[in-house]
């Protein structure tokens, strides 16, 4: 029954007059332990209905049973973001791409173990008036229940700074810091980053298959890829279908020291930009190489906003680093593996034109980590998804980028470590 509280006492002292959301939170506190034996399964949200004009909205979602929640908003852009306890989502297909009222879009998914959330677009700032959860009642089922009202920027920006106030301690996503790791394992340790996860799907492929189940199967099929030479350790930023912030994925990598920083992708483009085919692989700079890769990291920026992470109680440790002089070396080495990658890749799977490329991805900002970020192909793109979907091409592919790991260290080792 600690689901939240704090967030929920927020959410009460930021809003002011949500009563029915607010009597939720005192029973729960008065509860106590819980002594029941757990619930085996998780409830179901299984419709949302969005009704209203451009200065009232509602937001119902219908569940198989009643649930706390906490409601709060974001700036910059606009969001109301509804935390819940883990929800399994049986919702219609699309659902949430386009809404109504002061609703834009929505999204929901797994924001960590034991919690799911949904995420609003809104069309400008708004107010939470209600935040509530009706039992189920004479053949209804139980629903959750926003109300939205459209307000000033102003008095938005005084709302959110009250609720952060208070929330400075308790950040909705929360991740228990990352100590500093130290093995005795003296094998260099590669991290490999899944892109995406829980609700942040990451982009579509022609069939509806979604980016981070893609990503995952590969980089899970490139840790065997890598263990089987037995000279490096391997951990994953995520084994599952779960959000990992993009700052979270970076501090990862640094506290546990990592020789090499691995994060996985796949692009789509959309029919009308035509068509476009292979794998690139991206190193981080300032200015982008181009305008598409500059396009492609401010799509795999969002990932945060995507998931409703409040950027502004983000540490500035990994927002605010420059790319300087200290990290030129960490960056030729990135470039260096990104070419030895797409060296090794080539016999494997298809390539980009021109596959080398660089912008500024969040993600590769650790400075003293070589970091890279492949994209794997199109999934807009009916030849490369076949590949990126097919067990046989993720072994091949994974055999080969394990092979640029080992030829990246062995060249490193044998002290060409100073070219451009
Ligand atoms: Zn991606």
């Amino acid at each position: 029954m600690t689901f939240r509280l704090p967030a929920i006492a927020i959410a009460c002292a930021f809003a002011g007059i949500v009563t029915g959301f607010c009597g939720v939170s005192a029973r729960a506190v008065e509860q106590g332990p819980d002594l029941r034996p757990p619930v085996q399964t998780h409830p179901v949200a299984t419709d949302v209905r969005v009704g209203g004009d451009d200065k009232q909205t509602r937001f119902v979602v219908d569940l198989t049973r009643k649930i706390d929640l906490a409601a709060f908003t974001l700036a910059d852009p606009y969001r109301v973001v509804i935390d819940l306890p883990q929800v399994n989502f049986k919702l219609p297909d699309k659902m949430g791409e386009h809404g109504r009222g002061l609703v834009k879009a929505f999204r929901y998914g797994l924001v960590m173990k034991g919690g799911s959330r949904f995420v609003l677009d809104t069309t400008g700032p708004v107010r939470i008036n209600k935040a509530f959860v009706l039992a189920a009642a004479e053949g209804q089922p139980a629903r959750l229940v926003l109300d939205l009202a459209a307000t000033s920027r102003e008095s938005y920006l005084r709302n959110i700074a009250q609720e952060s106030r208070v929330a400075r301690n308790s950040p909705h996503i929360h991740h228990p810091p990352i100590a500093p790791r130290v093995s005795s394992d003296p094998r260099p340790l590669i991290v490999i980053d899944p892109g995406h996860g829980g609700i942040d799907s990451g982009t579509k492929g022609l069939d509806g298959q979604d980016e981070k189940n893609v990503v995952l199967a590969l980089a899970l099929r490139l840790r065997d890829a890598i263990e089987d030479s037995g000279k490096f350790r391997v951990a994953l930023t995520r084994r599952d279908d779960t959000f990992v912030a993009l700052g979270e994925r970076v501090r990862f990598a640094r506290a546990h020291h990592a020789a090499l920083f691995i994060s996985i992708h796949a692009d789509s483009i959309p029919r009308s930009e035509g068509q476009a085919e292979g794998a690139s692989v991206y190193t981080l700079s300032e200015h982008a190489s181009d305008a598409e890769a500059g396009r492609l990291a401010e799509k795999e920026n969002k990932s945060d906003i995507i998931a409703g992470v409040d950027l502004s109680s983000e540490p500035n440790d990994v927002a605010n680093i420059l790319i300087d002089l200290a990290q030129r070396e960490t960056k030729t080495f990135s470039v260096q593996f990104a070419r030895t990658l797409i060296n090794d890749l080539k016999a494997a799977a298809r390539l980009h034109p021109r596959p080398v490329k660089s912008a500024g991805f969040v993600v590769l900002k650790a400075p003293d980590v070589p970091s890279v970020l492949v994209e794997l192909g199109y999934m807009s793109t009916r030849g490369d998804l076949k590949n990126l979907t097919s067990p046989e091409w993720r072994s091949r592919a994974a055999k080969a980028m394990a092979q640029a790991v080992d030829d990246f260290f062995a060249r490193r080792l044998a002290g060409a470590g100073n070219g451009g």
